[in-house]
Protein backbone atom coordinates (compact mmCIF):
# COMPACT_ATOMS: atom_id res chain seq x y z
CA UNK A 1 0.00 0.00 0.00
CA UNK A 2 1.46 3.46 -1.32
CA UNK A 3 -0.89 5.75 -2.44
CA UNK A 4 -2.18 8.59 -0.52
CA UNK A 5 -5.38 9.28 -3.06
CA UNK A 6 -7.36 7.04 -4.79
CA UNK A 7 -9.55 7.72 -8.21
CA UNK A 8 -12.23 5.73 -9.24
CA UNK A 9 -14.01 6.62 -12.92
CA UNK A 10 -11.01 7.24 -15.52
CA UNK A 11 -13.54 8.73 -18.07
CA UNK A 12 -12.31 12.37 -19.32
CA UNK A 13 -12.78 13.83 -15.82
CA UNK A 14 -11.47 11.37 -13.63
CA UNK A 15 -8.55 10.60 -14.95
CA UNK A 16 -8.06 14.61 -15.64
CA UNK A 17 -8.08 14.99 -12.00
CA UNK A 18 -5.95 11.89 -11.58
CA UNK A 19 -3.29 13.24 -13.72
CA UNK A 20 -3.44 16.65 -11.56
CA UNK A 21 -3.33 15.26 -8.19
CA UNK A 22 0.06 12.95 -9.81
CA UNK A 23 1.70 16.26 -10.92
CA UNK A 24 1.38 17.09 -7.28
CA UNK A 25 4.67 16.97 -4.71
CA UNK A 26 3.41 14.25 -2.40
CA UNK A 27 0.51 12.29 -4.25
CA UNK A 28 1.03 8.88 -5.10
CA UNK A 29 -2.36 7.73 -7.27
CA UNK A 30 -4.02 4.92 -7.05
CA UNK A 31 -6.26 4.30 -10.17
CA UNK A 32 -9.34 1.99 -10.54
CA UNK A 33 -12.15 2.27 -13.09
CA UNK A 34 -14.92 -0.49 -14.00
CA UNK A 35 -13.73 -1.75 -17.58
CA UNK A 36 -10.14 -2.12 -17.69
CA UNK A 37 -9.37 -0.71 -20.74
CA UNK A 38 -9.67 3.10 -19.46
CA UNK A 39 -7.36 1.94 -16.85
CA UNK A 40 -4.67 0.35 -19.11
CA UNK A 41 -4.78 3.22 -21.30
CA UNK A 42 -4.40 5.86 -18.85
CA UNK A 43 -1.71 4.18 -17.33
CA UNK A 44 0.06 3.54 -20.53
CA UNK A 45 0.10 7.06 -21.76
CA UNK A 46 1.01 9.11 -18.90
CA UNK A 47 4.06 6.84 -17.01
CA UNK A 48 5.42 9.72 -16.07
CA UNK A 49 2.37 10.11 -13.59
CA UNK A 50 3.55 6.86 -11.36
CA UNK A 51 -0.22 5.85 -11.22
CA UNK A 52 -0.76 2.46 -9.26
CA UNK A 53 -3.41 1.01 -11.46
CA UNK A 54 -5.86 -1.72 -9.97
CA UNK A 55 -8.21 -4.20 -11.22
CA UNK A 56 -10.87 -4.68 -8.37
CA UNK A 57 -11.96 -2.41 -5.34
CA UNK A 58 -10.32 -4.89 -3.03
CA UNK A 59 -6.69 -4.34 -5.05
CA UNK A 60 -7.79 -0.23 -5.09
CA UNK A 61 -8.37 -0.46 -1.16
CA UNK A 62 -4.70 -2.68 -0.91
CA UNK A 63 -2.67 0.13 -2.35
CA UNK A 64 -4.03 3.05 -0.84
CA UNK A 65 -2.41 4.10 3.06
CA UNK A 66 -5.14 4.75 5.70
CA UNK A 67 -7.15 6.88 6.18
CA UNK A 68 -8.09 5.41 2.70
CA UNK A 69 -9.13 8.22 0.49
CA UNK A 70 -10.91 7.81 -2.92
CA UNK A 71 -12.51 10.33 -5.06
CA UNK A 72 -15.27 8.75 -6.97
CA UNK A 73 -15.56 10.51 -10.94
CA UNK A 74 -18.18 8.65 -12.45
CA UNK A 75 -21.73 9.33 -14.26
CA UNK A 76 -23.83 10.67 -11.68
CA UNK A 77 -26.67 8.99 -10.12
CA UNK A 78 -26.90 5.49 -10.25
CA UNK A 79 -23.10 4.88 -10.87
CA UNK A 80 -22.05 6.80 -7.95
CA UNK A 81 -24.38 4.77 -6.18
CA UNK A 82 -23.26 1.42 -7.46
CA UNK A 83 -19.19 2.79 -6.59
CA UNK A 84 -20.14 3.58 -2.86
CA UNK A 85 -21.53 0.02 -2.06
CA UNK A 86 -18.19 -1.45 -3.69
CA UNK A 87 -16.04 1.15 -1.85
CA UNK A 88 -18.16 0.69 1.39
CA UNK A 89 -17.34 -3.34 1.20
CA UNK A 90 -13.34 -2.80 1.19
CA UNK A 91 -12.68 0.41 3.23
CA UNK A 92 -12.64 0.41 7.16
CA UNK A 93 -14.42 3.51 9.56
CA UNK A 94 -11.68 6.51 9.32
CA UNK A 95 -11.63 6.14 5.51
CA UNK A 96 -12.83 9.24 3.06
CA UNK A 97 -14.87 8.61 -0.01
CA UNK A 98 -15.46 11.77 -1.67
CA UNK A 99 -17.80 12.10 -5.00
CA UNK A 100 -16.33 14.66 -6.94
CA UNK A 101 -19.24 14.28 -9.64
CA UNK A 102 -21.82 16.52 -10.05
CA UNK A 103 -24.87 14.89 -7.68
CA UNK A 104 -28.03 16.29 -6.95
CA UNK A 105 -27.06 17.85 -3.52
CA UNK A 106 -30.09 15.69 -1.84
CA UNK A 107 -28.48 12.54 -2.85
CA UNK A 108 -25.38 14.08 -1.42
CA UNK A 109 -27.06 14.59 2.14
CA UNK A 110 -28.95 10.83 1.78
CA UNK A 111 -25.70 9.16 0.33
CA UNK A 112 -23.29 10.80 3.84
CA UNK A 113 -25.99 9.84 6.35
CA UNK A 114 -25.98 5.92 5.09
CA UNK A 115 -22.21 6.33 4.29
CA UNK A 116 -21.64 7.48 7.92
CA UNK A 117 -23.23 4.53 9.68
CA UNK A 118 -20.47 2.06 8.61
CA UNK A 119 -17.92 4.77 10.03
CA UNK A 120 -16.73 5.76 6.58
CA UNK A 121 -17.01 9.07 5.94
CA UNK A 122 -18.55 10.53 3.02
CA UNK A 123 -17.47 13.80 0.72
CA UNK A 124 -19.96 15.75 -1.74
CA UNK A 125 -17.45 17.56 -3.60
CA UNK A 126 -18.52 20.15 -6.32
CA UNK A 127 -15.61 20.20 -8.74
CA UNK A 128 -16.28 23.31 -11.45
CA UNK A 129 -14.30 24.10 -14.20
CA UNK A 130 -15.17 21.01 -17.18
CA UNK A 131 -11.94 18.84 -17.86
CA UNK A 132 -9.15 21.49 -18.09
CA UNK A 133 -10.07 22.37 -14.78
CA UNK A 134 -9.92 19.14 -13.75
CA UNK A 135 -6.64 18.93 -14.89
CA UNK A 136 -4.70 22.29 -14.52
CA UNK A 137 -6.90 22.93 -11.19
CA UNK A 138 -10.21 23.29 -10.48
CA UNK A 139 -12.50 25.06 -8.15
CA UNK A 140 -13.35 22.89 -5.56
CA UNK A 141 -16.16 22.97 -3.19
CA UNK A 142 -16.20 19.81 -0.51
CA UNK A 143 -18.86 19.25 2.01
CA UNK A 144 -18.73 16.61 4.43
CA UNK A 145 -17.73 16.27 8.54
CA UNK A 146 -14.36 18.25 9.89
CA UNK A 147 -12.99 14.97 10.48
CA UNK A 148 -12.41 14.22 6.58
CA UNK A 149 -11.32 17.95 5.69
CA UNK A 150 -8.36 16.99 8.27
CA UNK A 151 -6.42 14.60 5.64
CA UNK A 152 -8.72 15.63 2.72
CA UNK A 153 -8.19 19.03 2.80
CA UNK A 154 -4.35 19.61 2.20
CA UNK A 155 -4.88 17.37 -1.06
CA UNK A 156 -7.65 18.94 -2.66
CA UNK A 157 -5.52 22.08 -2.08
CA UNK A 158 -2.51 21.21 -3.61
CA UNK A 159 -4.88 20.34 -6.92
CA UNK A 160 -7.09 23.47 -6.89
CA UNK A 161 -6.81 26.43 -8.86
CA UNK A 162 -5.02 29.78 -7.35
CA UNK A 163 -6.31 32.60 -7.04
CA UNK A 164 -4.30 35.83 -5.87
CA UNK A 165 -2.08 33.26 -4.32
CA UNK A 166 -5.18 31.48 -2.70
CA UNK A 167 -6.22 28.53 -3.24
CA UNK A 168 -9.74 28.06 -4.60
CA UNK A 169 -11.15 25.00 -2.37
CA UNK A 170 -12.61 25.47 1.09
CA UNK A 171 -14.47 23.28 3.37
CA UNK A 172 -18.10 24.60 2.68
CA UNK A 173 -20.29 22.76 5.66
CA UNK A 174 -21.72 19.40 6.18
CA UNK A 175 -23.08 16.05 4.12
CA UNK A 176 -24.44 18.03 0.94
CA UNK A 177 -22.87 21.45 1.17
CA UNK A 178 -20.34 21.80 -0.89
CA UNK A 179 -22.64 19.78 -3.85
CA UNK A 180 -26.03 22.60 -2.99
CA UNK A 181 -22.90 25.39 -3.43
CA UNK A 182 -21.99 23.76 -6.86
CA UNK A 183 -25.20 23.50 -8.09
CA UNK A 184 -25.72 27.27 -7.41
CA UNK A 185 -22.83 28.21 -9.04
CA UNK A 186 -24.24 26.86 -11.91
CA UNK A 187 -27.47 28.37 -12.03
CA UNK A 188 -25.77 31.56 -11.54
CA UNK A 189 -23.79 30.68 -14.32
CA UNK A 190 -26.75 29.99 -16.23
CA UNK A 191 -28.05 33.95 -15.51
CA UNK A 192 -24.45 35.41 -16.72
CA UNK A 193 -24.49 33.16 -19.87
CA UNK A 194 -28.27 34.51 -20.67
CA UNK A 195 -27.50 38.29 -19.78
CA UNK A 196 -24.47 38.10 -22.00
CA UNK A 197 -26.51 36.72 -24.36
CA UNK A 198 -29.37 39.36 -24.07
CA UNK A 199 -26.84 42.55 -24.20
CA UNK A 200 -24.79 40.76 -27.97
CA UNK A 201 -28.82 40.56 -28.88
CA UNK A 202 -30.07 43.92 -28.14
CA UNK A 203 -26.43 45.76 -29.55
CA UNK A 204 -26.41 43.77 -32.83
CA UNK A 205 -30.26 44.63 -33.38
CA UNK A 206 -29.75 47.94 -32.59
CA UNK A 207 -26.62 48.58 -34.16
CA UNK A 208 -26.64 46.41 -36.87
CA UNK A 209 -23.18 45.96 -35.73
CA UNK A 210 -21.46 42.30 -37.36
CA UNK A 211 -20.65 39.74 -34.20
CA UNK A 212 -17.30 40.61 -35.29
CA UNK A 213 -17.38 43.71 -33.99
CA UNK A 214 -19.67 43.33 -31.05
CA UNK A 215 -16.77 40.64 -30.18
CA UNK A 216 -14.32 43.44 -30.02
CA UNK A 217 -17.36 45.26 -27.80
CA UNK A 218 -16.68 42.53 -25.22
CA UNK A 219 -13.25 42.43 -25.33
CA UNK A 220 -13.07 46.60 -24.35
CA UNK A 221 -15.73 45.32 -21.86
CA UNK A 222 -13.24 42.71 -20.41
CA UNK A 223 -10.80 45.31 -19.46
CA UNK A 224 -13.59 46.93 -16.76
CA UNK A 225 -15.85 45.85 -14.22
CA UNK A 226 -17.40 43.19 -16.28
CA UNK A 227 -14.10 41.49 -16.31
CA UNK A 228 -14.64 37.65 -16.46
CA UNK A 229 -14.47 34.11 -18.03
CA UNK A 230 -17.64 34.28 -19.86
CA UNK A 231 -17.27 37.76 -21.35
CA UNK A 232 -13.77 36.64 -22.65
CA UNK A 233 -14.96 33.57 -24.39
CA UNK A 234 -18.07 35.39 -25.37
CA UNK A 235 -15.93 37.41 -27.75
CA UNK A 236 -13.83 34.22 -29.25
CA UNK A 237 -17.33 32.86 -29.86
CA UNK A 238 -18.26 35.93 -31.82
CA UNK A 239 -15.53 36.32 -33.93
CA UNK A 240 -15.12 32.92 -35.32
CA UNK A 241 -15.88 32.05 -38.80
CA UNK A 242 -17.73 29.27 -39.99
CA UNK A 243 -15.29 27.38 -42.50
CA UNK A 244 -17.87 26.44 -44.36
CA UNK A 245 -20.09 29.17 -45.36
CA UNK A 246 -17.70 31.82 -44.16
CA UNK A 247 -20.10 33.25 -42.26
CA UNK A 248 -19.95 33.83 -38.28
CA UNK A 249 -20.48 30.76 -36.77
CA UNK A 250 -22.68 32.57 -34.27
CA UNK A 251 -25.23 32.43 -37.41
CA UNK A 252 -24.55 29.11 -38.22
CA UNK A 253 -25.36 27.77 -35.06
CA UNK A 254 -29.27 26.38 -34.25
CA UNK A 255 -30.64 28.84 -31.88
CA UNK A 256 -31.45 26.09 -29.34
CA UNK A 257 -30.13 26.12 -25.96
CA UNK A 258 -29.38 22.68 -24.49
CA UNK A 259 -28.95 22.16 -20.98
CA UNK A 260 -27.97 19.46 -18.00
CA UNK A 261 -30.53 20.07 -15.27
CA UNK A 262 -28.48 22.08 -12.70
CA UNK A 263 -30.14 25.52 -13.86
CA UNK A 264 -33.03 23.39 -13.16
CA UNK A 265 -32.29 22.25 -9.83
CA UNK A 266 -31.13 25.79 -8.67
CA UNK A 267 -34.58 27.20 -9.54
CA UNK A 268 -36.83 23.75 -8.02
CA UNK A 269 -34.98 24.30 -4.66
CA UNK A 270 -35.35 27.86 -4.79
CA UNK A 271 -38.96 27.66 -5.20
CA UNK A 272 -39.11 25.25 -2.35
CA UNK A 273 -36.87 27.72 -0.20
CA UNK A 274 -38.78 30.53 -1.18
CA UNK A 275 -35.83 32.18 -2.62
CA UNK A 276 -37.14 34.54 -5.31
CA UNK A 277 -33.92 33.80 -7.96
CA UNK A 278 -35.38 34.94 -11.40
CA UNK A 279 -32.45 35.69 -12.61
CA UNK A 280 -31.44 31.69 -12.72
CA UNK A 281 -34.85 31.10 -13.48
CA UNK A 282 -35.41 33.20 -16.35
CA UNK A 283 -32.29 31.77 -18.14
CA UNK A 284 -33.35 28.46 -17.27
CA UNK A 285 -36.69 28.95 -19.08
CA UNK A 286 -34.79 31.07 -22.08
CA UNK A 287 -33.30 27.81 -22.91
CA UNK A 288 -36.31 25.82 -22.78
CA UNK A 289 -38.78 28.08 -24.91
CA UNK A 290 -35.54 27.97 -27.49
CA UNK A 291 -35.92 24.37 -27.45
CA UNK A 292 -39.44 23.97 -28.82
CA UNK A 293 -39.40 24.42 -32.53
CA UNK A 294 -42.48 23.19 -32.75
CA UNK A 295 -43.96 26.12 -30.83
CA UNK A 296 -42.04 28.75 -32.18
CA UNK A 297 -42.69 28.00 -35.82
CA UNK A 298 -46.27 28.24 -35.05
CA UNK A 299 -46.13 31.16 -32.76
CA UNK A 300 -43.97 33.31 -35.25
CA UNK A 301 -47.26 34.39 -36.71
CA UNK A 302 -48.33 36.32 -33.55
CA UNK A 303 -48.59 39.98 -34.43
CA UNK A 304 -45.51 42.38 -32.81
CA UNK A 305 -43.02 44.41 -33.28
CA UNK A 306 -40.55 43.26 -36.14
CA UNK A 307 -36.92 43.00 -33.75
CA UNK A 308 -35.34 45.90 -35.20
CA UNK A 309 -34.66 49.30 -34.32
CA UNK A 310 -32.26 51.82 -34.91
CA UNK A 311 -30.77 53.57 -32.10
CA UNK A 312 -29.07 57.51 -32.54
CA UNK A 313 -26.30 57.26 -30.54
CA UNK A 314 -24.64 54.27 -30.87
CA UNK A 315 -21.57 54.21 -28.55
CA UNK A 316 -24.12 56.09 -25.89
CA UNK A 317 -26.63 52.96 -26.42
CA UNK A 318 -23.75 50.20 -26.29
CA UNK A 319 -22.67 51.96 -22.92
CA UNK A 320 -26.45 51.71 -21.92
CA UNK A 321 -26.24 47.88 -22.12
CA UNK A 322 -23.35 47.36 -20.32
CA UNK A 323 -24.58 49.35 -17.15
CA UNK A 324 -28.14 47.12 -18.28
CA UNK A 325 -25.52 44.17 -17.92
CA UNK A 326 -23.32 45.44 -14.96
CA UNK A 327 -26.51 46.31 -13.13
CA UNK A 328 -28.65 42.75 -13.87
CA UNK A 329 -25.61 40.85 -12.97
CA UNK A 330 -25.51 42.32 -9.29
CA UNK A 331 -28.73 41.40 -8.87
CA UNK A 332 -28.78 37.39 -10.15
CA UNK A 333 -25.33 37.07 -7.94
CA UNK A 334 -26.98 38.89 -5.23
CA UNK A 335 -30.21 36.25 -6.02
CA UNK A 336 -27.99 33.45 -6.24
CA UNK A 337 -25.68 34.33 -2.85
CA UNK A 338 -29.70 34.63 -1.39
CA UNK A 339 -30.21 31.04 -2.22
CA UNK A 340 -26.77 29.44 -0.63
CA UNK A 341 -27.88 31.70 2.53
CA UNK A 342 -31.30 29.98 2.89
CA UNK A 343 -29.92 26.84 1.88
CA UNK A 344 -27.55 27.12 4.90
CA UNK A 345 -30.23 28.23 7.10
CA UNK A 346 -32.82 25.17 5.98
CA UNK A 347 -30.06 22.55 6.42
CA UNK A 348 -28.02 23.70 8.97
CA UNK A 349 -24.62 24.27 7.27
CA UNK A 350 -22.48 27.33 8.42
CA UNK A 351 -21.72 28.46 4.98
CA UNK A 352 -18.92 31.34 4.74
CA UNK A 353 -20.57 33.59 1.97
CA UNK A 354 -17.50 35.40 1.49
CA UNK A 355 -15.33 32.25 1.15
CA UNK A 356 -17.71 30.61 -1.29
CA UNK A 357 -16.99 34.12 -3.39
CA UNK A 358 -13.01 33.72 -3.26
CA UNK A 359 -13.23 30.46 -4.25
CA UNK A 360 -14.91 31.28 -7.52
CA UNK A 361 -12.26 33.51 -8.48
CA UNK A 362 -10.32 31.06 -10.71
CA UNK A 363 -10.73 27.45 -11.99
CA UNK A 364 -14.66 27.72 -12.73
CA UNK A 365 -16.62 28.77 -15.38
CA UNK A 366 -18.30 32.34 -13.63
CA UNK A 367 -14.52 33.06 -12.58
CA UNK A 368 -14.02 36.68 -12.22
CA UNK A 369 -12.27 39.77 -10.55
CA UNK A 370 -15.89 41.14 -9.90
CA UNK A 371 -16.21 37.78 -6.96
CA UNK A 372 -13.23 39.98 -4.98
CA UNK A 373 -16.26 42.62 -4.43
CA UNK A 374 -18.92 40.12 -3.38
CA UNK A 375 -15.65 38.61 -0.62
CA UNK A 376 -15.71 42.26 0.54
CA UNK A 377 -18.90 42.87 0.94
CA UNK A 378 -19.04 39.97 3.11
CA UNK A 379 -16.11 40.62 4.97
CA UNK A 380 -17.77 44.16 5.92
CA UNK A 381 -21.11 42.59 7.14
CA UNK A 382 -21.27 38.71 7.61
CA UNK A 383 -25.01 38.67 7.79
CA UNK A 384 -25.70 41.33 4.42
CA UNK A 385 -29.30 40.38 4.22
CA UNK A 386 -29.09 41.78 0.37
CA UNK A 387 -26.02 41.47 -1.28
CA UNK A 388 -26.87 43.92 -3.95
CA UNK A 389 -27.02 46.37 -1.25
CA UNK A 390 -23.36 46.19 0.18
CA UNK A 391 -22.40 50.21 -0.66
CA UNK A 392 -19.96 49.11 -4.26
CA UNK A 393 -23.37 47.10 -5.67
CA UNK A 394 -25.74 50.02 -4.58
CA UNK A 395 -23.43 52.57 -6.09
CA UNK A 396 -23.16 50.91 -9.45
CA UNK A 397 -27.06 50.16 -9.63
CA UNK A 398 -27.33 53.78 -8.62
CA UNK A 399 -25.12 54.73 -11.50
CA UNK A 400 -26.58 52.23 -13.78
CA UNK A 401 -29.99 52.34 -13.46
CA UNK A 402 -30.59 55.05 -15.63
CA UNK A 403 -29.11 52.67 -18.53
CA UNK A 404 -30.58 49.83 -17.39
CA UNK A 405 -34.10 50.94 -17.70
CA UNK A 406 -33.87 52.81 -20.62
CA UNK A 407 -32.60 49.40 -22.16
CA UNK A 408 -35.03 47.27 -20.95
CA UNK A 409 -37.96 49.60 -22.48
CA UNK A 410 -36.24 49.39 -25.85
CA UNK A 411 -36.32 45.46 -25.93
CA UNK A 412 -39.88 46.39 -25.03
CA UNK A 413 -40.71 48.70 -27.61
CA UNK A 414 -38.89 46.82 -30.21
CA UNK A 415 -40.23 43.48 -29.27
CA UNK A 416 -37.09 41.65 -28.60
CA UNK A 417 -36.87 39.34 -25.36
CA UNK A 418 -34.90 40.19 -22.50
CA UNK A 419 -35.95 38.26 -19.68
CA UNK A 420 -33.21 38.19 -17.65
CA UNK A 421 -32.33 42.03 -18.00
CA UNK A 422 -36.04 42.62 -17.22
CA UNK A 423 -36.91 40.30 -14.41
CA UNK A 424 -33.53 41.41 -12.59
CA UNK A 425 -35.17 45.05 -13.19
CA UNK A 426 -38.31 44.08 -11.93
CA UNK A 427 -36.98 42.23 -8.63
CA UNK A 428 -34.98 45.36 -8.24
CA UNK A 429 -38.13 47.66 -7.91
CA UNK A 430 -39.47 44.80 -5.99
CA UNK A 431 -37.54 44.27 -3.27
CA UNK A 432 -36.18 48.23 -3.28
CA UNK A 433 -40.25 49.05 -3.20
CA UNK A 434 -42.19 50.61 0.48
CA UNK A 435 -45.44 48.87 -0.70
CA UNK A 436 -46.42 45.95 -2.94
CA UNK A 437 -49.21 45.10 -4.23
CA UNK A 438 -49.12 41.68 -1.95
CA UNK A 439 -51.57 43.53 0.30
CA UNK A 440 -54.33 43.19 -2.36
CA UNK A 441 -53.10 39.30 -2.74
CA UNK A 442 -53.84 38.74 1.06
CA UNK A 443 -57.05 40.17 0.45
CA UNK A 444 -57.79 38.16 -2.60
CA UNK A 445 -56.70 34.98 -0.53
CA UNK A 446 -58.84 36.11 2.56
CA UNK A 447 -61.92 36.34 0.10
CA UNK A 448 -61.81 33.10 -1.61
CA UNK A 449 -60.04 31.04 0.86
CA UNK A 450 -60.16 32.53 4.60
CA UNK A 451 -56.25 32.74 5.02
CA UNK A 452 -56.31 35.73 6.88
CA UNK A 453 -54.17 38.75 6.70
CA UNK A 454 -51.76 41.09 8.95
CA UNK A 455 -52.14 44.96 9.69
CA UNK A 456 -50.11 47.38 9.55
CA UNK A 457 -51.79 49.66 12.31
CA UNK A 458 -52.08 46.62 14.89
CA UNK A 459 -50.92 42.74 16.33
CA UNK A 460 -53.06 39.89 15.33
CA UNK A 461 -54.60 38.07 12.36
CA UNK A 462 -57.49 39.35 10.88
CA UNK A 463 -60.40 37.55 8.77
CA UNK A 464 -63.07 39.67 6.69
CA UNK A 465 -66.44 38.18 6.45
CA UNK A 466 -66.58 38.78 2.65
CA UNK A 467 -70.11 36.70 2.07
CA UNK A 468 -71.34 37.54 5.21
CA UNK A 469 -72.12 41.33 6.84
CA UNK A 470 -68.16 41.68 5.68
CA UNK A 471 -67.06 42.99 9.12
CA UNK A 472 -63.81 42.25 10.37
CA UNK A 473 -63.15 39.44 13.09
CA UNK A 474 -59.88 38.61 14.71
CA UNK A 475 -58.76 34.92 13.86
CA UNK A 476 -56.49 32.11 14.69
CA UNK A 477 -52.82 32.48 12.87
CA UNK A 478 -53.30 30.03 10.03
CA UNK A 479 -50.57 31.00 8.40
P1 LIG B 1 -19.12 10.20 -17.48
O1 LIG B 1 -20.11 11.02 -16.76
O2 LIG B 1 -19.24 10.05 -18.94
O3 LIG B 1 -19.05 8.75 -16.81
C1 LIG B 1 -18.24 7.73 -17.32
C2 LIG B 1 -17.50 7.04 -16.22
O4 LIG B 1 -18.42 6.52 -15.26
C3 LIG B 1 -16.72 5.87 -16.74
O5 LIG B 1 -15.51 5.80 -16.04
C4 LIG B 1 -17.63 4.70 -16.41
O6 LIG B 1 -16.96 3.46 -16.31
C5 LIG B 1 -18.14 5.14 -15.08
N1 LIG B 1 -19.36 4.44 -14.66
C6 LIG B 1 -20.61 4.63 -15.13
N2 LIG B 1 -21.47 3.81 -14.50
C7 LIG B 1 -20.75 3.09 -13.61
C8 LIG B 1 -21.07 2.07 -12.67
N3 LIG B 1 -22.33 1.65 -12.52
N4 LIG B 1 -20.08 1.55 -11.92
C9 LIG B 1 -18.80 1.99 -12.08
N5 LIG B 1 -18.44 2.95 -12.96
C10 LIG B 1 -19.41 3.49 -13.71
O7 LIG B 1 -17.64 10.74 -17.15
P2 LIG B 1 -17.08 12.22 -17.09
O8 LIG B 1 -15.62 12.08 -16.88
O9 LIG B 1 -17.57 13.05 -18.21
O10 LIG B 1 -17.74 12.82 -15.77
C11 LIG B 1 -17.53 12.26 -14.47
C12 LIG B 1 -18.33 13.06 -13.46
O11 LIG B 1 -17.90 14.40 -13.48
C13 LIG B 1 -19.82 13.11 -13.71
O12 LIG B 1 -20.51 13.08 -12.49
C14 LIG B 1 -20.06 14.42 -14.38
O13 LIG B 1 -21.34 14.95 -14.14
C15 LIG B 1 -19.00 15.26 -13.76
N6 LIG B 1 -18.55 16.28 -14.72
C16 LIG B 1 -18.22 17.46 -14.27
C17 LIG B 1 -17.81 18.43 -15.11
C18 LIG B 1 -17.42 19.68 -14.54
O14 LIG B 1 -17.15 20.62 -15.23
N7 LIG B 1 -17.40 19.75 -13.24
C19 LIG B 1 -17.69 18.28 -16.55
C20 LIG B 1 -18.01 17.00 -16.93
C21 LIG B 1 -18.44 16.06 -16.03
P3 LIG B 1 -16.76 2.57 -17.64
O15 LIG B 1 -15.55 3.09 -18.31
O16 LIG B 1 -16.58 1.20 -17.11
O17 LIG B 1 -17.99 2.70 -18.48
Amino acid sequence: SAANIGVVGLAVMGSNLARNLASREGNTVAVYNRSREKTDALVAEHPEAGFIPSFSYEEFAASLTTPRTAIIMVKAGRGTDAVIDELVKVFEPGDIIVDGGNAYFPDTIRREKAVRETGINFVGAGISGGEEGALNGPSIMPGGSDESWVTLGPILTSIAAVAEGEPCVTHIGHNGAGHFVKMVHNGIEYADMQLIAEAYDLIRRGTGKTPAEIADIFTDWNGGELESYLIEITAEVLRQIDAETGKPLVDVILDQAGAKGTGAWTVQTALSLGVPVSGIAEATFARSLSSHPEQRRVAAALPGPDSTFEVDDVDAFVEDVRQALFASKIIAYSQGFDEIRAGAEEYDWSIDLGAVAKIWRAGCIIRAQFLNRIADAYAEEPGLPVLATAPYFADSIARGQGAWRRVVVAAAQAGIPAPAFSSSLAYYDGIRADRLPAALVQGQRDFFGAHTYKRIDKPGTFHTDWSGDRTESEAEDTH
